[in-house]
C-alpha cells in the first residue's frame, strides 16, 4: 500500500495520531474530523496515498462514494440535520478525502456574503451558453 511519512492522512491511517474512528475496514478510514463545523463531521479517507481525485482508480472511487452515501444516511438518522453535505476542497492536505457533515443552515458551509454574491451575479444566456459549449466541447474531444 502507497504511503507518504510526510503526510498527516497517511500517519492517521497508520494510528501514527490519535483518531476517533467511526468505522474501518481493508480500504477506507471514516474518523471524526477534530476541527467539526458541526458535531458528527466526518473524513472518509481511503487507505492507500492518493494525491489527488483525479488519480483516484475507478475501482477505488466506487466505493469510496458508496461509503460516502452509506456515512451520510448514517448522519441524517442519527442527527437529523436539515441536510447532509459533503465536499473536498482539494486545498490543504494532499491526501484524498471527503468531508460529510450535518448541516443546519447553508451557511454553516458556504458563506453568506458568498451566496449572496452569488445572487447578485447573474451571467447573460449567451454567456452560460458559451461556458457550456466549451465544457461539452472539451468532453467530447476527450472522448474520442
Ligand atoms: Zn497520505
Amino acid at each position: 500500500m502507497s504511503i507518504n511519512s510526510d503526510c498527516l492522512f497517511c500517519r492517521l491511517v497508520q494510528d501514527d495520531l490519535p483518531t476517533y474512528r467511526v468505522y474501518e475496514d481493508d480500504d477506507f478510514i471514516v474518523m471524526l474530523d477534530i476541527h467539526p463545523i458541526n458535531s458528527g463531521h466526518v473524513l472518509v479517507v481511503p487507505k492507500v496515498h492518493v494525491d489527488s481525485f483525479y488519480d483516484v482508480e475507478d475501482a477505488l472511487y466506487t466505493p469510496m462514494m458508496l461509503l460516502v452515501k452509506r456515512i451520510a444516511l448514517i448522519i441524517k438518522a442519527v442527527f437529523m440535520p436539515q441536510q447532509v453535505v459533503m465536499e473536498t476542497s482539494g486545498v490543504g492536505n494532499r491526501h484524498v478525502h471527503m468531508h460529510v457533515l450535518p448541516v443546519y443552515s447553508l451557511y454553516d458551509v458556504v458563506p453568506q456574503e458568498v451566496l449572496e454574491r452569488r445572487e447578485e451575479h447573474s451571467p447573460r444566456a449567451e454567456e452560460l451558453m458559451k461556458v457550456a459549449q466549451e465544457l461539452a466541447g472539451y468532453l467530447a474531444a476527450c472522448r474520442s
